[in-house]
């Protein structure tokens, strides 16, 4: 076995503990390869081992790993922040977009999607942490969140599926899992808004525990299975 088949295999067996400990549904919380950084032949090593949904940040460097891998049964998801002169390769190349945090963004996505494919599914991204360096709504205008949900919702080319976070790094389990419950409660507010929503994206290589516990249901992993992204500058 290869090592990222090794890899992959101990992050399905954490997914699979998490989610027997947590009370959650086996086979309840889905694996994301997050694959930036990463040449098309690590993608087709984890493709090999089972791995069919990858995640990625920077569209240039998916579309040259989509045209690589043409051909295989693969999920694109991208999870980066989004300029509005790249919205239209994300909207025809994308099955998922994890990273939507404002409107004119999403309306864009919505005119761009081409006709013959099925609505792009998308998440509202929350800056849940409060940084000021990430991207995402700020959560503290609930109003906010809430007026972006209802403004996709009504965008027929796109089908929102729920919210993603990045929350600032902790070590702590207590505190990785207080940052992943207020996403949760976000979302429990839209439900409750009557927005139907599915998806909690949160968790990656070392909190995907806590996340799972709080309700995740796509985790985004990828030095745990790829290893450590290389630099830019080491080519
Ligand atoms: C890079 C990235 C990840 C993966 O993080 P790891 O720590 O490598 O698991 C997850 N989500 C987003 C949005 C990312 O940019």
């Amino acid at each position: 076995m290869t090592d990222i088949g090794t890899n992959l295999a101990s992050i399905r067996q954490r997914i699979a503990a998490a989610e027997a400990r947590y009370g959650r549904p086996a086979g309840s919380v889905h694996l994301l390869a997050v694959s930036k950084t990463w040449p098309a032949s690590r993608l087709r090593e984890a493709f090999a081992a089972g791995q069919r949904s990858f995640g990625e940040s920077y569209i240039q460097e998916a579309k040259a790993k989509m045209a690589a891998l043409d051909g295989l049964e693969v999920e694109w998801h991208f999870i980066g922040p989004i300029q509005s002169n790249k919205t239209r390769d994300i909207a025809a190349l994308c099955q998922w977009v994890h990273s939507v945090d404002r409107f004119k963004i999403a309306r864009r996505l919505h005119e761009q999607r081409p006709a013959h494919l099925p609505p792009l599914q998308v998440c509202l991204q929350v800056n849940i942490s409060g940084e000021a360096s990430k991207g995402g709504i700020s959560p503290a205008a609930m109003d906010t969140v809430r007026a972006l949900a209802d403004a996709v919702a009504g965008l027929s080319r796109l089908r929102l599926r729920g919210l993603m976070a990045i929350p600032a790094p902790a070590e702590a389990f207590d505190a990785q899992r207080t940052a992943f419950r207020r996403l949760r409660a976000l979302q429990e507010m839209l439900i409750a808004a009557g927005h139907s929503l599915d998806t909690l994206s949160m968790g990656m290589s070392n909190d995907l525990e806590a996340a799972i516990a709080e309700g995740a249901t796509i985790v985004r992993v990828g030095r745990a299975v790829f290893g450590e992204r290389r630099m830019k500058d080491e080519g």
